[in-house]
């Protein structure tokens, strides 16, 4: 790309830009999307506890939390949307532990609020009912509030998803492109990217953490976000019976905001509060883990320290602190006319739905004309679960092609079948497999499989293992192979 012409620029390959570019493809525009990253979803997205949430406003317990409506006009059109892209999506409920009578009429004011707009789904349960339901969680809970409604989701296959449904229709998708500058014209934008320069009519901003940096190069900066970094650990499948709930405790509860969620694929995670961080310092250390692991014992007290596999940090902007956690920017710039600047510090992937509905009607308020796309097909083929076929499926699909008899990755079952599938369907890198088959993300971490996957990656793109890297510039693995090293090679 070295000159691009284009009627709307979406700039952020996340949940929220690849939303509002599927969502845009129900319309005759002409749509381009830019990621700098190689691949989707890898900002905020990728850092995630991967629950779908309903928006429940918890004034009771804390300022801090004031749901977008957003976020609860989303839960109803998630779960249709997660079916349309085959994307992940499980139910789990959620449990709110209260400790004592306060905390319980708290969460009966709670209750008749979320009533009130419609959410009906919620039931106090008493500590008897409670430990039905989770027989492994702390005595000291004396109830909790249930919501069967919460779900939880993969986030980065989910994105994965929205950006292969809006290429499918008609959108422009590019990754490896960072915008660098922008400038507005009586035409539109001039945006100069790192592979040449775009003009277009109208901007979204959805750059995640660079929200506020990519609205500065055209002065539509009318905002301020503070970057929020938040831990996650990561716990071993073999302990994935200890809770199958999403259970949190209230933040007056032993143990602030403390939580413990089930993922799709049975691992669990466990967090730290979130705190007021260095924008992209999300390195992980002891003290993390330690204060995550004392919070998620406080509600099941039998978790180890030896059930941790991996952990990360992520961020997030929060519009304002001091306001709260809920407090998003979907807006049309003040003083930048067709620049729609779009963040959700929290919950972003819940609230990805009814978001991606809003910036297009905020676009059709700008001048963008909607006209219906008559070839809009909203469904999108995932690539094999090899684990979770039947096994008489198994048998079929290695009899059609054996490559679905090897196993690549023991600790989640990958094969080899999955992994070309996936790097057929634009996966480049390992993580670029790794997020969309889950080789390497197990118990060893990958130690067993990525040189395999390294091998299969530089079979089927055509190029030598050397230049395969984890995630795109200058991650490469292998610096050289060995017999090279012993022929002498400084
Ligand atoms: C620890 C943690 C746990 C969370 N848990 C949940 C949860 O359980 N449920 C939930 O709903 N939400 C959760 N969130 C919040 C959620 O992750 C975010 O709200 C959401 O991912 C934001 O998506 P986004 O698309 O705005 O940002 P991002 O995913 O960061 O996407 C922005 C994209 O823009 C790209 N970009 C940036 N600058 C440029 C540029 N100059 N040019 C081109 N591209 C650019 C980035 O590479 C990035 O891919 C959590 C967040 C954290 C940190």
């Amino acid at each position: 790309m070295s000159e691009l012409k284009t009627e709307v620029l979406i700039i952020g390959g996340g949940v929220l830009g690849t939303a509002v570019a599927r969502e845009l493809s129900r319309y005759k525009v002409d749509a381009t999307l830019i990621e700098k990253e190689v691949d989707f979803g890898w900002g905020s997205t990728k850092a995630n506890m991967c629950i779908v949430c309903q928006g429940a406003d918890h004034q009771e317990f804390s300022k801090e939390y004031h749901p977008s409506p957003l976020v609860w006009q989303s839960m109803p059109l998630m779960e249709p949307m997660c079916q349309e892209l085959e994307a992940p999506f499980n139910r789990v409920g959620e449990l709110a532990l209260f400790f004592n009578n306060s905390g319980k009429e708290k969460y009966e004011k709670m209750m008749a609020r979320a009533e009130s707009r419609g959410i009906t789904t919620h039931q106090l349960l008493d500590r008897d009912s409670l430990r039905r339901l989770e027989p492994n969680i702390t005595r000291e809970a004396t109830g909790a509030l249930y919501d069967p409604g919460i779900a939880v989701t993969d986030p980065v296959r989910l994105t994965i998803a929205l950006a292969e449904n809006a290429r499918q229709n008609g959108v422009n998708v590019i990754t490896g492109t960072e915008v660098q500058d922008i400038k507005a014209s009586a035409g539109g934008f001039e945006v100069k990217t790192s592979q040449g320069n775009i003009s277009c009519e109208f901007v979204v901003n959805a750059a995640g953490m660079a929200v506020d940096k990519v609205a500065a190069l055209v002065n539509a900066d009318d905002f301020v976000v503070f970057p929020i970094r938040g831990y996650v650990a990561i716990l071993d499948k073999k302990v994935s019976d200890l809770v199958s709930h999403e259970v949190h405790a209230s933040p007056e509860a032993p143990g602030e905001s403390n939580i413990i969620t089930p993922t799709v694929y049975g691992n669990l995670f466990i967090g730290t509060p979130m705190k007021l961080a260095r924008r992209g310092d999300d390195a992980t250390n002891r003290e993390m883990a330690e204060v995550a692991l004392r919070n998620a014992r406080r509600l099941i007290p039998d978790i180890s320290e030896k059930d941790i596999i991996n952990s990360f940090a992520g961020f997030l902007m929060f519009r304002n602190w001091e306001l709260g956690w809920h407090e998003c920017i979907v807006n049309t710039s003040s003083t930048v006319p067709r620049f729609v600047n779009v963040s959700i510090g929290f919950p972003g992937v819940s609230a990805a739905p009814a978001t991606a509905r809003e910036v297009v009607k905020l676009l059709s308020r700008e001048g963008l004309k909607l006209r219906e796309n008559p070839g809009f097909n909203p469904y999108r083929k995932a690539i094999t679960d090899f684990t979770n076929l039947t096994d008489e499926e198994k048998r079929k699909l290695i009899a059609s092609d054996s490559r679905y008899g090897h196993v690549v990755c023991r600790c989640e079952t990958v094969t080899e079948g999955e992994i070309v599938e996936a790097i057929k369907q634009g996966a480049a890198t390992l993580d670029g497999v790794k997020f969309r088959t889950r080789a390497g993300m197990g118990r060893c971490q990958s130690g067993f499989c990525s040189s395999r996957v390294t091998g299969i990656l530089a079979r089927e793109l055509g190029i030598p293992e050397e230049e395969i890297t984890k995630k795109g510039g200058e991650s490469r693995q292998l610096l050289y192979k060995s017999k090279e090293l012993i022929g002498g090679r400084e």
